[in-house]
C-alpha cells in the first residue's frame, strides 16, 4: 500500500480529439487462432506492397495522417513509428491493413493497438532512451518494438502463452531480440527487474495493480486504461513523485481488451 493516487483531469483539447475519433487501444473480438509474422508479398491481398520501400511509404503516411497530424510530436516516438515494420507484427491475411487507422485482430479474442494509441501511450510514458520499461500486456510484440526501437530496455509480459510465443517470433523476425519477454499474469509486475522509469499496460483493469505502483521507480510515468469489462475506461498517465504518490492525468476515453488474472 502507501501509494496515493490523486487525479485531475488535465488537456481538455486532446481529451475532445480522442473522444471524437474513438481512440481504440486493443479493442474487438479477434477471429480464429493467431498467425505468425508475415512476409510482405506473399498471401497478402491485392493492395499489400511488394517491396521495402513501399512498407516504408505506407508508413510515412501512417505517421503523418493518423499520427503527427493528431498532436503527437515527440520525435523519438514519431521516428520509432516510421522504422517499425508494423506489417511484421499482424496475421498473414491481414497484412494488407497493417498501416490502417484501427486496431487488428491477432487471436484468441486480443488485437494489435490502433497506431495513433501506441504513439499516443508511447509519448505520454517521457521516455529518456537507455531506461527500463515494464509493459503489461504484450500481444502482437508490436508495441514493446516501438518502446525497443526508442532504445528503451524493454521487459514485457503477456498471460496468453500462445501469444507470447507469436510475440518473441515477431519480436525476433522484426530484427528486436533485446525485448525480454515471458508469459505470466502481468498484475504482479517483473519484481527481479525493478524498478522502472515506466510502466505502459495495454489491456484495461478496473484499478491500478498495486505491484505494478510498487516497482514504478520515483519519477517513472505508468500509462494505463482503467475501467469498466467491455465498455469505454479512461486511459490515465500516472507520475510517481518521490514520496511515492501517485498524480494523474487523464489521456481521454478508450476502448481496451479485458486485464484478465490467472487467479482470484
Ligand atoms: N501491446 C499489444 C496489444 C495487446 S492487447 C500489441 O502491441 O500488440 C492486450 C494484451 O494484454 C492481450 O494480448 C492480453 O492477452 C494481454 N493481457 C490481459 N491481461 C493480462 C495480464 N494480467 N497480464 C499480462 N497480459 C495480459
Amino acid at each position: 500500500m502507501g501509494a496515493h493516487i490523486r487525479c485531475r483531469v488535465s488537456r481538455p483539447v486532446l481529451f475532445l480529439a480522442v473522444l471524437a475519433m474513438g481512440a481504440a487501444g486493443c479493442s474487438g473480438a479477434g477471429h480464429g487462432p493467431s498467425s505468425s509474422a508475415a512476409l510482405p508479398s506473399t498471401l497478402a491481398g491485392d493492395s499489400a506492397p511488394t517491396t521495402m520501400d513501399a512498407w516504408t511509404a505506407r508508413r510515412e503516411r501512417m505517421v503523418d495522417s493518423q499520427i503527427e497530424s493528431r498532436g503527437v510530436a515527440d520525435p523519438l516516438v514519431l521516428e520509432a513509428m516510421r522504422s517499425v515494420p508494423r506489417h511484421l507484427f499482424v496475421p498473414a491475411d491481414l497484412v494488407s491493413d497493417a498501416y490502417g487507422d484501427f486496431p487488428l485482430p491477432i487471436g484468441y479474442g486480443q488485437t494489435i493497438s490502433q497506431p495513433y494509441v501506441v504513439a499516443l501511450m508511447s509519448e505520454a510514458l517521457h521516455l529518456q532512451p537507455g531506461g527500463r520499461v515494464l509493459e503489461v500486456g504484450t500481444g502482437s510484440g508490436y508495441q514493446a518494438a516501438v518502446l525497443a526501437e526508442m532504445g528503451m530496455e524493454v521487459y514485457s509480459i503477456e498471460i496468453i502463452p500462445e501469444l507470447a510465443a507469436g510475440a518473441a517470433a515477431n519480436l525476433a523476425a522484426a530484427g528486436y531480440p533485446s525485448v525480454v519477454s515471458r508469459a505470466a499474469d502481468g498484475y504482479w509486475g517483473w519484481e527481479e527487474h525493478a524498478p522502472f522509469q515506466a510502466i505502459i499496460v495495454t489491456a484495461a483493469p478496473d484499478h491500478v495493480p498495486e505491484p505494478l505502483v510498487a516497482q514504478l521507480a520515483p519519477g517513472g510515468r505508468m500509462v494505463i486504461p482503467i475501467g469498466p469489462v467491455g465498455a469505454v475506461q479512461t486511459l490515465w498517465a500516472f507520475s510517481k513523485d518521490a514520496a511515492g504518490e501517485l498524480v494523474g492525468e487523464n489521456l481521454g476515453p478508450v476502448r481496451f481488451v479485458p486485464f484478465t488474472r490467472t487467479e482470484g
